[in-house]
């Protein structure tokens, strides 16, 4: 499987907790002037075209670039035919009418970006969409055909409590979406929260809280049907995200646009992540991915899958022994972090909340 990440860099605000590579266009015609520079970039990858097996258009917001703008694009990009193609949605920007060209071109799995069900947590990290257009851009795409949704969510944000998960994890099962991605709220540097946090106005929540509220969306979920395939992702049957499951299991993919990185040809490719150097240079650089790298690479975003790694696989495809080149593991299994029976190594029930002490035996 191979895949390819098309990055959209547009926002049309900036979330407080946001460090991803994006920003709020000055005019259209930045828009456009972007889309050029990356047409060319997708073209440079011509010969992968026939193998790549899923896209993923990524942001930013790419709901947010106009009608003509999306058919432009999805128009190039319909010279590959994945078998799963994603794109980003923010129910603030979504229309009946981009709907419908998601749909001419053949997406078929839309990532919704909502984040809290809460308006006032919302507008604590400056999302300006409201439930109703949610509701409105789920039903909507279903009306037209596209079933598979992600819903991604973020729990341990600024004053939350269970019970503000409580009414998360509910109104997600009364739309009962294909798939739900949690993630915890991370104080990034260079985010207004970051910021706000160096003045003394932002509190991390307490770690035991946030297990607390872990492990209620993996109960809930659970109950609900999903099965918890990833650390952070939960799916119903048959709709794990290809996609990201390219880059758990170590597959090859493209990244082109802004700040991409991808794993092609045995390198890893990192793009500028500053708008006006990618229009003069997409890359910024390549490095050539060593055994080492990629048996590191194996371990820790296996580790990331529930179901873990089969060791005796990655030992005749590395040839080494896990334990004599990991001892330290060892001490992570007697703590219960970690279980290795049958030739599977995977994190435990206890592990998967503390998943970076068994990581760090990699590193
Ligand atoms: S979280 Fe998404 S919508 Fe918000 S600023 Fe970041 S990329 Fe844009």
């Amino acid at each position: 499987m191979k895949g390819l990440y098309v990055h959209i860099p547009f926002c049309e605000h900036i979330c407080f907790y946001c460090d991803f590579a994006k920003r709020v266009p000055k005019d259209q015609h930045m828009i456009d002037e972007y889309l050029n520079h990356l047409i060319s970039e997708i073209n440079l990858y011509e010969s992968h075209f026939d193998s790549i097996e899923t896209i993923y258009i990524g942001g930013g917001t790419p709901s947010m670039l106009n009608t003509i703008q999306t058919e432009k694009l999805l128009k190039h990009l319909s010279l590959i035919k994945p078998s799963e193609y994603t794109i980003e949605v923010n129910p603030e920007s979504y229309t009946k009418e981009k709907g419908m060209l998601y749909k001419k071109f053949g997406i078929n799995r839309i990532s919704l970006g909502v984040q809290t069900f809460n308006q006032k947590i919302l507008n604590a990290l400056n999302r300006k969409h409201t439930n109703q257009q949610v509701d409105e851009t789920v039903s909507h795409l279903r009306e037209i055909g596209i079933h598979n949704i992600n819903l991604d969510l973020i729990y341990a944000l600024p004053k939350q409590n269970i019970a503000d998960l409580e009414f998360d994890l509910e109104y997600i099962h009364k739309l009962n979406p294909t798939h739900v991605s949690a993630y915890s709220l991370i104080l990034e540097e260079k985010t207004v929260f970051y910021h706000e946090y160096l003045k003394g106005n932002f509190k991390i929540m307490d770690e035991d809280l946030e297990a607390q509220m872990y492990q209620k969306i993996i109960q809930c979920l659970t109950n609900d049907g999903y099965e918890h395939y990833e650390i952070s992702n939960f799916c119903k049957p048959g709709y794990q995200s290809k996609h990201n499951l390219i880059y758990w299991s170590m597959g090859e993919y493209i990244g082109v646009g802004v700040g991409a990185h991808g794993l092609i040809d045995g390198y890893r490719t990192q793009n500028h992540r500053v708008l006006s150097d990618y229009n003069i240079q997409p890359q910024l650089e390549k490095t050539l991915q060593t055994l080492e790298m990629n048996l590191q690479d194996e371990l820790i975003f296996g580790l990331r899958k529930i179901q873990g790694i089969d060791i005796l696989e990655l030992e005749h495809k590395y040839d080494f022994k896990l334990l004599n080149r990991y001892p330290k593991l060892i001490e992570k299994i007697d703590q219960g972090l970690v279980s290795y029976q049958d030739g599977i190594l995977k994190l435990t029930e206890k592990g998967i909340f503390l998943g970076n002490q068994v990581f760090m035996v990699f590193i």
